[in-house]
């Protein structure tokens, strides 16, 4: 079974290794990279006061307007055009509208004596006609005022128009008067009262407070929280210019916005108003400008139901209410703070982002060709080295190969594999640094070998036999002490690999090779060092001395045992270790997998 079923593997810890520089120009940056975020986060908290529970607010509204106007009327008296002035109040001006607005009239056309009964159309395009036969019995004209009767009878002078079973006399399509006849509306004064509660927090409070003179009018700055607004300073406020406006009609909104601090020790809630043009002032007459509703007033005479229809032009005040109310909590709190925890890791963010963007290839590439630039680069390669572990994926198919006369390690996929792998191309890898620590731990003695007479003649005499034969020495091989592979055509290429690149003289030449991995006393201290008590018997002794060489050689060459375990020895040397350490009987089985 897998250990994680064991208990002890639930009550461990793990934790990250860090690497810890000491640079003052890193320390500085990260230093400010914290205050910064430091003084951001508690200037967060404070300004938007995120330790709190924010609520909305729910609210209710009731409106007054107040005011007296003087209307010019324009009446028909025995055929005779008459201006009468009349008294407007607000039962007059004002009508009841659902939710929380209000309306105030600036303007009306009226149409007196209307009553059912068959008069002509209004003439507009739809309506004219010339004979009976342009209008229709029974047709409802959606823009019209009734019910044709069929009849094309004469509106006025010689216009004709069809008849309609309407209510008569048919409204004229006028303008609205300019200027408005209720244009002394800007005068008046709404007052608004407004109660709220935060339901969360159970607290209510109104915009009207106790000590309120009632004969104040709202200003901006001069008296903000006077909830008593004059409509014509409303209008100025946003720009707009009442008299224009009252013309045609329009809708006005006003904003209370409670920002409530509810915590005892800032205790502040109080409505911040504000007001905003609702309607498209823009749009042109064709698209309906304005605001405005018919409405009749009905009465009988003789008997008669007559009604006197108003088109009522005027100003829809909107009043929309919104805002939170706060207050401290200990968990929002915490909650804030958690989430501001991640920003203090910009400061490695970026400072890994400048090791990881300066380090050696901006140097290789000469785009930054200063000396100033390649020394900082060459710090952030040496950070980068320290803190960054490359591991490849060690798949079954990527092989390592190193040749003497090149710097780099190259890292060949075999199944790109066709031919020697002497010619294949690969990826380049940066030859890990040597690491000496664990050869200095070999004996001191080892290392200055006295030569053991027999074995040192055995080199010598083999290193004659390494120089090159013409005749055996395949193509591919550039030292000239390789030989072909044993193994079956299939698995041949992968040993087809020289020590070199190019030709020259050969690695098992070299004093290290003869020292480290051909000496005999070196490699059974090795099997010994990793063995203690290991008996070598006669028959396997040659066995595990030519394996340890392999490993030897491999070691030594690529540093790294990641690296080691899928590196191909050069023929040269796999058969320098051969001949040294011979097998007496079969062939050799050559490279096995690890994994
Ligand atoms: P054997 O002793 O008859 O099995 O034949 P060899 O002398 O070829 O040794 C085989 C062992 O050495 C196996 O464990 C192989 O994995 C290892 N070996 C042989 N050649 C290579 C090589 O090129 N690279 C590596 N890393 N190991 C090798
Ligand atoms: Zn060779
Ligand atoms: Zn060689």
């Amino acid at each position: 079974m897998s250990a994680c079923c064991s208990w002890k593997d639930v009550f461990q810890y793990k934790t990250n290794r860090v690497t810890q520089i000491y640079s003052m120009s890193y320390g500085t940056i990260k230093w400010i990279f914290h205050v910064l975020v430091f003084s951001y986060i508690s200037f967060a908290l404070v300004f938007d006061k995120l330790y709190q529970q924010k609520e909305p607010v729910i609210s209710s509204v009731h409106t007054k307007v107040k005011g007296i106007a003087e209307v010019k009327e324009e009446i028909m008296e025995n055929g005779v055009k008459k201006v009468v002035p009349s008294i407007f109040d607000s039962a007059d001006y004002t009508f009841p509208l659902q939710g929380n607005s209000f309306f105030v009239m600036t303007n009306f056309l009226k149409t007196e004596g209307q009553e059912r009964g068959l008069c002509p159309e209004y003439p507009t395009r739809a309506t004219r006609c010339s004979s009976d036969k342009g209008c229709k019995k029974g047709r409802m004209d959606p823009q019209g005022k009734g019910v044709q009767t069929g009849r094309c009878v004469v509106y006025k002078g010689d216009v004709k128009t069809c008849e309609v079973s309407a209510w008569c006399p048919i409204e004229e399509a006028e303008d609205a008067p300019r200027p408005a006849l209720l244009n002394s509306a800007e005068n008046f004064t709404v007052l608004i009262k407004n109660n709220v509660h935060f339901p969360g927090h159970n607290y209510t409070t109104r915009n009207i407070l106790q000590d309120l003179n009632i004969t104040c009018t709202f200003h901006k700055t001069k008296n903000p929280q006077c909830p008593i607004f004059q409509l014509g300073n409303i209008f100025q406020d946003t720009g707009d210019n009442f008299s224009d406006v009252a013309i045609q009609g329009g809708i006005m909104g006003i904003e209370i916005y409670w920002d409530c601090n509810l915590d005892t020790w800032f205790h502040h809630c109080r409505p911040k108003y504000s007001f905003r043009r609702l309607d498209d002032k823009t749009t042109n007459e064709s698209l309906y400008p304005g605001y405005n509703f018919r409405y009749a007033k009905y009465y009988k005479e003789n008997s008669v139901e007559k009604r006197t229809l108003i088109k009522v032009f005027g100003i829809r005040f909107d009043i929309l209410v919104f805002g939170t109310g706060g207050k401290f909590d200990i968990i929002q709190l915490v909650v804030y703070i958690g989430s501001t925890l991640s920003y203090f890791g910009l400061a490695s963010l970026f400072i890994d982002f400048l090791i990881d963007t300066y380090s050696s290839k901006c140097c290789r590439s000469q785009i930054y060709p200063c000396c100033k630039c390649c020394e900082c680069c060459a710090v952030n390669e040496y950070y980068y080295e320290k803190k960054c572990e490359s591991i490849v994926e060690p798949k079954p198919v990527l092989k390592y190969v190193s040749f003497v006369d090149e710097s780099y390690i190259r890292m060949v996929d075999e199944q790109l594999l066709g031919r020697s792998l002497q010619y294949i191309i690969g990826e380049e890898v940066p030859r890990p640094l040597m690491d000496f620590t664990e050869l200095s731990r070999l004996p001191l003695s080892l290392h200055n070998l006295p030569p053991i007479p027999g074995q040192q003649e055995d080199i010598q005499l083999l290193n004659e036999q390494g120089t090159p034969r013409s005749g055996n020495v395949p193509d591919w091989c550039q030292c000239g002490n390789c030989l072909p592979s044993q193994l079956p055509e299939s698995h041949r290429c992968l040993e087809e690999l020289c020590c070199r690149k190019k030709a020259g003289a050969c690695i098992t030449t070299s004093e290290p090779f003869k020292k480290l991995v051909l000496s005999r006393q070196v490699l059974k201290f090795l099997l010994l060092y990793q063995e203690p008590l290991l008996v070598l018997d006669a028959d396997s002794t040659n066995s595990q001395l030519r394996h340890c060489a392999y490993r030897c050689y491999n070691t030594w060459r690529f540093s790294k045992q990641d690296l080691a375990d899928f590196a191909i020895l050069p023929s040269c040397c796999r058969w320098r270790i051969r001949r040294e350490f011979p097998k007496s009987e079969g062939q050799y089985s050559g490279f096995k997998h690890p994994y």
